[in-house]
């Protein structure tokens, strides 16, 4: 067993290649009730997939994580739950785990380009982007001080051949200085 410090995943097993490392995971979470009708004890095997979610680097190599989740179907109103429905280190439809979304984040702060973090990290642009805006809205509070813009808009425009993050007051229609 590998341990990469989840707990809600076992890791029987996994491949190392020369730039990344995928572990093959399964679930130790299992719905206990139906999420339809929330019965206990009608849940049946019911298949299950493989998602693939993208972790933060381990030994400078890339870390993926092969999931294997099961679904179950519920023998009273037909409905499928799997055991994603308990799972909490991802968000359900992301391909990035929390911890390294907030890596991520933490990245953009420090200061590093969105054109640096998708190379470093081999994902779209697009996706950083979207990491950006979303720790931006989890986070408003934090950017919420006097003196900020009430709309922040978080965009960023190419200089050189290098992406440079621009703020804007939107409300103001002007450019944002921190
Ligand atoms: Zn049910």
């Amino acid at each position: 067993m590998y341990d990469i410090g989840i707990r809600e995943i076992e890791i029987p097993d996994r491949i190392v290649e020369t730039d990344h490392i995928t572990y093959l995971a399964h679930s130790i979470k299992h719905p206990y009730k139906c999420r339809n009708c929330g019965k206990r004890k009608y849940l049946v095997p019911h298949g299950g997939y493989n998602k693939n979610l993208q972790d933060i680097k381990r030994d400078g190599k890339q870390v993926y994580i092969q999931l294997r989740i099961n679904r179950y179907r519920c023998s009273s109103c037909n409905k499928t739950s799997s055991d994603i429905d308990r799972l909490t280190f991802f968000k359900k439809r992301s391909k990035l785990t929390n911890r390294l979304k907030e890596e991520i984040a933490y990245e953009i702060i420090s200061g590093k380009t969105f054109y640096e973090i998708a190379n470093v990290y081999d994902i779209e642009h697009d996706t950083v982007k979207a990491i950006m805006e979303s720790y931006a809205k989890e986070h408003k509070k934090c950017f919420d001080y006097k003196g900020t813009p009430e709309i922040l808009g978080i965009s960023d425009v190419c200089i050189g051949g290098h992406s440079r993050l621009v703020l804007a007051d939107l409300k103001k229609k002007t450019p944002y200085r921190y």
